[in-house]
Protein backbone atom coordinates (compact mmCIF):
# COMPACT_ATOMS: atom_id res chain seq x y z
CA UNK A 1 0.00 0.00 0.00
CA UNK A 2 1.59 3.68 -1.02
CA UNK A 3 0.48 6.88 0.64
CA UNK A 4 1.45 10.43 -0.11
CA UNK A 5 3.71 12.52 1.64
CA UNK A 6 5.72 15.43 1.18
CA UNK A 7 9.47 14.56 1.87
CA UNK A 8 12.59 16.90 1.82
CA UNK A 9 16.41 15.14 -0.20
CA UNK A 10 18.56 17.96 0.11
CA UNK A 11 17.73 21.07 2.30
CA UNK A 12 16.44 24.50 0.69
CA UNK A 13 13.71 26.50 0.27
CA UNK A 14 10.52 26.05 0.10
CA UNK A 15 10.46 23.82 -3.44
CA UNK A 16 12.61 21.43 -1.79
CA UNK A 17 9.45 19.64 -0.33
CA UNK A 18 8.53 17.48 -2.72
CA UNK A 19 4.58 15.37 -2.78
CA UNK A 20 5.97 12.06 -3.80
CA UNK A 21 4.33 8.43 -3.25
CA UNK A 22 6.22 5.76 -0.96
CA UNK A 23 5.13 2.68 0.95
CA UNK A 24 2.77 3.00 4.39
CA UNK A 25 4.93 2.55 7.20
CA UNK A 26 4.78 -0.58 9.56
CA UNK A 27 4.26 -0.36 13.51
CA UNK A 28 6.93 -1.86 15.11
CA UNK A 29 6.85 -3.76 18.76
CA UNK A 30 4.90 -0.80 20.83
CA UNK A 31 4.10 1.16 18.35
CA UNK A 32 1.09 2.40 16.52
CA UNK A 33 0.30 3.83 12.90
CA UNK A 34 -1.80 6.83 12.62
CA UNK A 35 -3.79 7.53 9.60
CA UNK A 36 -2.90 11.46 9.67
CA UNK A 37 -6.00 14.51 8.94
CA UNK A 38 -4.37 17.47 9.43
CA UNK A 39 -0.46 18.89 10.74
CA UNK A 40 0.74 21.62 12.12
CA UNK A 41 3.41 23.89 11.29
CA UNK A 42 6.00 25.17 13.18
CA UNK A 43 9.10 26.92 12.83
CA UNK A 44 11.12 24.10 13.44
CA UNK A 45 9.66 22.64 10.09
CA UNK A 46 11.41 25.67 8.40
CA UNK A 47 14.70 24.60 10.36
CA UNK A 48 14.31 21.11 9.35
CA UNK A 49 13.96 22.35 5.38
CA UNK A 50 17.20 24.56 5.60
CA UNK A 51 19.09 22.27 7.37
CA UNK A 52 19.64 24.28 10.79
CA UNK A 53 18.01 21.93 13.12
CA UNK A 54 20.95 19.85 13.17
CA UNK A 55 23.34 18.10 10.49
CA UNK A 56 21.17 16.57 7.27
CA UNK A 57 21.27 13.15 7.27
CA UNK A 58 19.04 12.27 4.27
CA UNK A 59 15.61 12.13 3.32
CA UNK A 60 13.28 13.37 6.07
CA UNK A 61 9.36 14.05 6.11
CA UNK A 62 8.44 17.09 8.11
CA UNK A 63 5.94 17.84 10.28
CA UNK A 64 6.00 17.28 14.39
CA UNK A 65 2.23 18.06 15.12
CA UNK A 66 -0.58 16.56 13.68
CA UNK A 67 -3.85 14.78 14.67
CA UNK A 68 -5.61 11.87 12.97
CA UNK A 69 -7.03 8.51 13.38
CA UNK A 70 -5.16 5.35 14.92
CA UNK A 71 -5.31 2.77 12.22
CA UNK A 72 -3.24 -0.33 13.17
CA UNK A 73 -1.17 -1.26 16.48
CA UNK A 74 2.18 -3.46 16.32
CA UNK A 75 2.93 -6.05 18.57
CA UNK A 76 2.43 -5.46 22.50
CA UNK A 77 0.36 -2.51 22.23
CA UNK A 78 -2.68 -2.61 24.41
CA UNK A 79 -5.93 -0.39 25.04
CA UNK A 80 -5.29 1.95 22.28
CA UNK A 81 -8.30 0.79 19.96
CA UNK A 82 -8.68 1.44 15.63
CA UNK A 83 -10.37 4.67 14.60
CA UNK A 84 -9.84 6.35 18.17
CA UNK A 85 -8.55 9.79 16.99
CA UNK A 86 -5.56 11.17 18.62
CA UNK A 87 -2.99 14.22 18.99
CA UNK A 88 0.50 13.55 18.46
CA UNK A 89 3.42 14.25 21.47
CA UNK A 90 5.89 15.18 19.26
CA UNK A 91 8.88 14.59 22.30
CA UNK A 92 10.47 11.66 22.16
CA UNK A 93 12.62 10.51 24.83
CA UNK A 94 14.16 6.91 26.29
CA UNK A 95 11.76 6.90 29.13
CA UNK A 96 14.36 4.54 31.15
CA UNK A 97 17.08 7.22 32.39
CA UNK A 98 17.05 9.62 35.59
CA UNK A 99 15.63 12.70 33.55
CA UNK A 100 12.52 10.30 31.57
CA UNK A 101 11.88 8.81 35.34
CA UNK A 102 11.73 11.96 37.17
CA UNK A 103 9.60 13.81 34.44
CA UNK A 104 12.16 15.54 32.88
CA UNK A 105 12.25 14.26 29.26
CA UNK A 106 13.81 17.18 27.34
CA UNK A 107 16.71 16.56 29.52
CA UNK A 108 17.21 13.20 28.67
CA UNK A 109 19.80 12.54 26.48
CA UNK A 110 18.39 10.85 23.86
CA UNK A 111 15.54 13.33 23.43
CA UNK A 112 14.49 14.40 20.43
CA UNK A 113 11.61 15.86 18.48
CA UNK A 114 9.71 13.89 16.31
CA UNK A 115 9.32 15.41 12.16
CA UNK A 116 7.12 12.71 9.70
CA UNK A 117 3.69 14.08 10.19
CA UNK A 118 3.27 16.20 6.68
CA UNK A 119 2.36 12.41 5.55
CA UNK A 120 -0.55 10.32 5.25
CA UNK A 121 0.57 7.99 7.70
CA UNK A 122 2.89 8.15 10.50
CA UNK A 123 4.49 5.38 12.81
CA UNK A 124 4.94 6.72 16.35
CA UNK A 125 5.64 4.73 19.88
CA UNK A 126 2.39 4.23 21.95
CA UNK A 127 3.53 6.49 24.35
CA UNK A 128 3.30 9.38 21.49
CA UNK A 129 -0.26 9.94 21.53
CA UNK A 130 -3.10 11.51 23.42
CA UNK A 131 -6.76 11.61 22.91
CA UNK A 132 -7.98 14.12 21.22
CA UNK A 133 -10.24 16.82 22.94
CA UNK A 134 -13.52 16.56 22.08
CA UNK A 135 -15.42 19.08 19.75
CA UNK A 136 -12.42 20.12 17.96
CA UNK A 137 -11.77 19.12 14.51
CA UNK A 138 -8.71 17.70 13.45
CA UNK A 139 -7.29 20.74 12.02
CA UNK A 140 -7.08 22.55 15.56
CA UNK A 141 -6.37 19.47 17.49
CA UNK A 142 -3.17 19.59 15.18
CA UNK A 143 -2.47 23.42 15.65
CA UNK A 144 -1.85 22.46 19.63
CA UNK A 145 1.04 20.36 20.33
CA UNK A 146 4.69 22.23 20.09
CA UNK A 147 3.49 25.68 20.99
CA UNK A 148 1.68 25.00 24.06
CA UNK A 149 3.75 22.69 25.36
CA UNK A 150 6.54 24.95 24.81
CA UNK A 151 4.45 27.85 26.83
CA UNK A 152 3.43 25.90 29.79
CA UNK A 153 7.02 25.03 30.10
CA UNK A 154 8.26 28.83 29.83
CA UNK A 155 5.21 29.76 32.21
CA UNK A 156 5.73 27.00 35.03
CA UNK A 157 8.94 27.59 34.97
CA UNK A 158 8.98 31.36 35.45
CA UNK A 159 6.67 30.61 37.67
CA UNK A 160 4.57 33.55 36.67
CA UNK A 161 2.48 34.35 39.82
CA UNK A 162 -1.48 36.08 39.39
CA UNK A 163 -0.91 40.01 39.27
CA UNK A 164 2.30 39.81 37.74
CA UNK A 165 3.61 41.48 34.50
CA UNK A 166 4.66 39.20 31.44
CA UNK A 167 6.05 41.13 28.19
CA UNK A 168 5.59 38.73 25.10
CA UNK A 169 7.47 39.39 21.92
CA UNK A 170 6.30 37.53 18.59
CA UNK A 171 3.16 37.63 20.85
CA UNK A 172 0.88 36.63 17.23
CA UNK A 173 3.15 33.63 16.07
CA UNK A 174 1.58 30.30 17.91
CA UNK A 175 4.24 29.81 20.32
CA UNK A 176 3.10 33.66 20.89
CA UNK A 177 -0.49 32.95 21.12
CA UNK A 178 -0.32 29.72 23.62
CA UNK A 179 1.72 31.76 25.96
CA UNK A 180 -0.62 34.73 25.89
CA UNK A 181 -3.99 32.49 26.76
CA UNK A 182 -1.81 30.60 29.08
CA UNK A 183 -0.59 33.73 31.18
CA UNK A 184 -3.97 35.54 30.98
CA UNK A 185 -5.71 32.14 32.52
CA UNK A 186 -2.81 32.53 35.45
CA UNK A 187 -4.55 35.90 36.19
CA UNK A 188 -1.02 37.47 34.59
CA UNK A 189 -0.89 40.60 32.99
CA UNK A 190 0.21 40.53 29.76
CA UNK A 191 2.15 43.76 27.04
CA UNK A 192 2.02 41.90 24.20
CA UNK A 193 4.40 43.02 20.91
CA UNK A 194 3.38 42.30 17.62
CA UNK A 195 5.19 44.08 13.90
CA UNK A 196 2.19 43.95 12.61
CA UNK A 197 -0.84 46.59 13.31
CA UNK A 198 -3.41 44.83 11.65
CA UNK A 199 -2.84 41.87 13.98
CA UNK A 200 -2.93 44.16 16.80
CA UNK A 201 -7.01 43.86 17.61
CA UNK A 202 -6.80 40.29 17.14
CA UNK A 203 -4.29 40.34 20.13
CA UNK A 204 -6.80 42.28 22.29
CA UNK A 205 -9.24 39.85 21.53
CA UNK A 206 -7.36 37.30 23.26
CA UNK A 207 -7.31 39.30 25.97
CA UNK A 208 -3.68 41.06 25.78
CA UNK A 209 -3.90 43.77 28.27
CA UNK A 210 -1.29 45.88 26.19
CA UNK A 211 -0.34 45.87 22.61
CA UNK A 212 2.46 47.14 21.17
CA UNK A 213 3.12 47.53 17.53
CA UNK A 214 6.70 47.48 17.08
CA UNK A 215 8.74 48.01 13.68
CA UNK A 216 11.99 46.93 14.67
CA UNK A 217 13.19 50.26 16.11
CA UNK A 218 10.59 51.67 18.16
CA UNK A 219 12.17 52.02 21.63
CA UNK A 220 9.78 49.22 23.30
CA UNK A 221 11.68 49.10 26.30
CA UNK A 222 10.99 52.66 27.39
CA UNK A 223 7.96 52.05 26.71
CA UNK A 224 7.25 48.94 29.01
CA UNK A 225 9.06 50.88 31.85
CA UNK A 226 6.23 53.47 31.16
CA UNK A 227 3.58 50.91 31.25
CA UNK A 228 5.14 49.78 34.85
CA UNK A 229 6.25 52.68 36.51
CA UNK A 230 9.29 52.57 35.58
CA UNK A 231 9.52 49.16 37.46
CA UNK A 232 9.80 47.15 34.67
CA UNK A 233 8.12 43.25 33.95
CA UNK A 234 8.44 40.50 36.20
CA UNK A 235 9.01 37.96 33.03
CA UNK A 236 10.08 38.52 29.64
CA UNK A 237 9.15 35.70 26.70
CA UNK A 238 11.57 35.69 23.86
CA UNK A 239 11.23 33.82 21.01
CA UNK A 240 13.03 36.22 18.67
CA UNK A 241 16.38 35.89 20.25
CA UNK A 242 19.37 38.10 18.68
CA UNK A 243 17.15 41.62 17.75
CA UNK A 244 15.49 41.64 21.01
CA UNK A 245 17.62 40.08 23.48
CA UNK A 246 19.63 42.99 24.82
CA UNK A 247 15.76 45.14 25.66
CA UNK A 248 14.11 41.61 26.92
CA UNK A 249 17.31 42.42 30.13
CA UNK A 250 16.60 46.26 30.23
CA UNK A 251 13.20 45.97 30.58
CA UNK A 252 12.66 42.79 32.75
CA UNK A 253 12.47 44.02 36.64
CA UNK A 254 15.07 43.69 39.00
CA UNK A 255 15.06 39.94 40.55
CA UNK A 256 12.83 39.39 37.17
CA UNK A 257 13.07 36.55 35.01
CA UNK A 258 13.70 36.59 31.26
CA UNK A 259 12.74 33.33 29.16
CA UNK A 260 14.94 32.54 26.02
CA UNK A 261 12.55 30.07 24.32
CA UNK A 262 13.96 30.69 20.16
CA UNK A 263 15.94 32.63 18.28
CA UNK A 264 14.01 33.55 14.81
CA UNK A 265 16.08 36.64 14.24
CA UNK A 266 19.11 34.56 15.71
CA UNK A 267 21.23 33.39 17.67
CA UNK A 268 24.62 35.19 18.98
CA UNK A 269 24.47 38.19 21.63
CA UNK A 270 26.81 40.15 23.67
CA UNK A 271 25.51 41.52 26.57
CA UNK A 272 26.95 42.90 29.65
CA UNK A 273 26.79 40.71 32.58
CA UNK A 274 26.68 43.43 35.19
CA UNK A 275 23.21 44.01 33.80
CA UNK A 276 22.47 40.33 34.74
CA UNK A 277 24.28 40.35 38.04
CA UNK A 278 23.80 43.39 39.59
CA UNK A 279 20.16 43.27 38.78
CA UNK A 280 19.41 40.01 39.89
CA UNK A 281 17.89 38.56 36.81
CA UNK A 282 16.89 35.04 36.06
CA UNK A 283 17.65 33.50 32.48
CA UNK A 284 16.05 30.46 31.99
CA UNK A 285 16.49 28.19 28.85
CA UNK A 286 12.95 26.52 27.73
CA UNK A 287 12.69 24.07 24.91
CA UNK A 288 9.91 21.58 24.49
CA UNK A 289 8.39 20.52 27.55
CA UNK A 290 7.43 17.71 30.64
CA UNK A 291 5.48 14.23 28.41
CA UNK A 292 2.82 14.77 31.17
CA UNK A 293 1.72 18.55 29.57
CA UNK A 294 -0.24 18.44 26.46
CA UNK A 295 -2.16 15.41 28.01
CA UNK A 296 -3.05 17.77 31.03
CA UNK A 297 -3.88 20.84 28.79
CA UNK A 298 -5.70 19.09 25.85
CA UNK A 299 -9.13 18.66 28.02
CA UNK A 300 -9.14 23.03 28.56
CA UNK A 301 -9.53 23.34 24.89
CA UNK A 302 -12.61 20.43 25.15
CA UNK A 303 -13.94 22.65 27.70
CA UNK A 304 -13.38 25.83 25.74
CA UNK A 305 -10.89 27.57 28.45
CA UNK A 306 -8.04 27.51 25.76
CA UNK A 307 -8.78 28.00 21.74
CA UNK A 308 -7.32 26.91 19.26
CA UNK A 309 -6.04 29.73 16.67
CA UNK A 310 -5.93 28.68 12.99
CA UNK A 311 -4.24 31.58 10.45
CA UNK A 312 -4.74 29.18 7.52
CA UNK A 313 -4.62 25.84 6.11
CA UNK A 314 -3.51 24.10 2.64
CA UNK A 315 -3.59 20.90 1.31
CA UNK A 316 -1.02 18.58 2.07
CA UNK A 317 0.42 19.12 -1.63
CA UNK A 318 1.16 22.78 -0.91
CA UNK A 319 3.20 22.50 2.11
CA UNK A 320 5.37 24.61 -0.18
CA UNK A 321 3.16 28.12 -0.15
CA UNK A 322 1.94 26.81 3.60
CA UNK A 323 6.08 27.26 4.42
CA UNK A 324 6.14 30.75 2.55
CA UNK A 325 3.04 31.82 4.60
CA UNK A 326 4.80 31.14 7.80
CA UNK A 327 8.01 32.74 7.04
CA UNK A 328 5.95 35.70 6.18
CA UNK A 329 3.94 36.27 9.38
CA UNK A 330 1.20 34.57 10.65
CA UNK A 331 -1.86 34.98 13.23
CA UNK A 332 -1.98 31.72 15.08
CA UNK A 333 -1.00 28.55 13.15
CA UNK A 334 -0.98 27.16 9.45
CA UNK A 335 -2.65 23.80 9.55
CA UNK A 336 -1.92 20.90 6.17
CA UNK A 337 -5.24 18.83 6.19
CA UNK A 338 -4.85 15.42 4.90
ZN1 LIG B 1 15.66 9.33 29.02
Amino acid sequence: MDMHAVVIHEPGGPEVLHYESMPVPEPGIGEVRVRMRAAGLNHRDIWVRTGTSGPFTGPVIPGSDGAGEIDAAGPGVFGIETGKKVVILPGMSCGRCEACLSGQQPACLQYRIFDGTYAEYVVVPQQNVAPMPSGLTFTEAASIGIPFLTAEECLKRAQALPGQTLFLWGATGGLGVAILQLAKLRGVRVIAATRSAARADKLKQLHADDVLVWDGTRDVTGEVLNLTGQRGVDVVVDSLGQLTFAQSLAMARRGGVVVTVGGTTGTTMQCDLAQIFRRRLTILGAFMGQSGILPRLLPLFARGVLLPVIDHTYPLEQADQAHEQLQRGVFGKIVLEL
